[in-house]
């Protein structure tokens, strides 16, 4: 904390949230436990948020609502990335918006993403920018095994398509939008590392999470406390570049390609995030709770892992609930949606003592 004796009046107590989807359920969760006031500004029916906090809800885009939620409150964070720039403004013109509008800017564009990941001289998959369908012929004759990826508005593998012999097809499937061509990378694994930086200047990471995605939709994240020393330091030295590059303040994720002893940048996300969420019951200090204490100018928690675990996604239909309940050492995490096909429904975290009796635990669950 640099030696500053913070004082209580520096501490923020009214936490506004843009959005009100699990993720914001999480952190109103949290937010309760620590004895904040946690209200969600939305434009949705019903979100998972809504039993558990405040909620107001209005356009996301009508300035006047906008501005009178963010000076109800005493800092405005928000859930998704891919939040317009203008809502963003809006609130920031009354209270303070942290992560700062400028790290929403930038991960909610592709483009954008990779130019501060080269900046930084993070390794990257090798890409071509393209805006029109001439534009992706041109491109996929230089890259042929690749990948389609509208620049903005994609999550859990929507808004990208792998190229085929059919680049119409694949141009279409993506909006016919500004997009990147992204070369199909051959990598190892995935893995995610979330770190969080506080108002000071202070950083703290997680342990990296393996994680594993079908169709573009993650299904689990691994975490094996301490097994891949040396790519955890590769990560938390390009993630910190982020941080410093961004005067960041608030939970980031990175999620990266793992190829032989490398990194390369896939894309970040200004929030808690999903391959995070094993960090409720699989850490000393819950990504959703740091989260909290770095907006709110509080000292941050421990990242400190309690041991292995494993997070399972709950994806489209309702789970075994019995097989849940009677399995030892599984927490159940719902929120409150509607079943729908590829639909994030919950999770399910397992912790343990060692690796083999957590498989042995999820393949009960499986
Ligand atoms: P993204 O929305 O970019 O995170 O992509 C979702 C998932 O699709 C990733 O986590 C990967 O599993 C897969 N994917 C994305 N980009 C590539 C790529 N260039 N090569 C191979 N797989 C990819």
């Amino acid at each position: 904390m640099s030696g500053k004796k913070m004082s209580s009046s520096d501490i923020k107590r009214k936490v506004g949230i843009l959005g009100s989807g699990q993720l914001g359920r999480m952190l109103a969760i949290s937010g309760a436990q620590l004895g904040l006031t946690v209200s969600h500004y939305h434009d949705a029916d019903s979100p998972p948020a809504e039993i558990v906090s405040k909620h107001i809800k209005g356009s996301l885009r009508d300035e006047t609502e906008v501005k009178k939620f963010a000076a109800l409150n005493e800092i405005i964070t928000a859930e998704f990335e891919n939040i317009a720039a203008e809502t963003l403004k809006f609130a920031n013109s009354v209270t303070p918006v942290l992560p700062s509008p400028e790290a929403f800017r930038i991960a909610s564009d592709r483009l954008l993403e990779k130019q501060l990941a080269t900046k930084l001289k993070i390794p990257i998959p090798k890409y071509l920018p393209v805006a029109t369908l001439e534009a992706l012929r041109l491109a996929s004759s230089e890259l042929p095994n690749a990948i389609l990826k509208a620049r903005s508005l994609g999550y859990d593998g929507k808004s990208q398509s792998k190229v085929g012999e059919n680049l119409e097809e694949a141009w279409n499937s993506v909006g016919k939008r500004a997009s990147l061509l992204e070369e199909f990378f051959n990598f190892n694994f995935e893995v995610s590392q979330i770190a969080v930086r506080g108002s000071s200047g202070e950083t703290a990471f997680y342990d990296l999470a393996r994680n594993t995605h079908e169709r573009g939709i993650l299904i689990r994240s691994v975490v094996e406390p301490e097994a891949l020393p040396e790519l955890a330091l590769k990560a938390q030295n390009y993630v910190s570049a982020i941080l410093v590059e961004l005067n960041y303040v608030g939970v980031l994720a990175v999620e990266f390609f793992v190829k032989g002893n490398e990194l390369y940048f896939n894309e970040m996300a200004p929030r808690v995030h999903n391959t995070g969420h094993w960090t409720i019951e699989g850490a000393e200090t819950s990504q959703f709770e740091n989260h909290l204490r770095a907006i709110c100018n509080l000292p941050l928690g421990s990242t400190q892992s309690r041991g292995p675990c494993e997070m399972i996604n709950i994806i489209g239909s309702e789970p075994d609930y019995r097989a849940i309940f009677s399995t030892k050492n599984a927490h159940l995490h719902m929120y409150g949606k509607e079943p729908r096909p590829g639909r994030k429904l919950g999770h399910v975290t397992v912790t343990g003592t060692t690796e083999s009796q957590i498989a042995k635990l999820v393949n009960n669950l499986l």
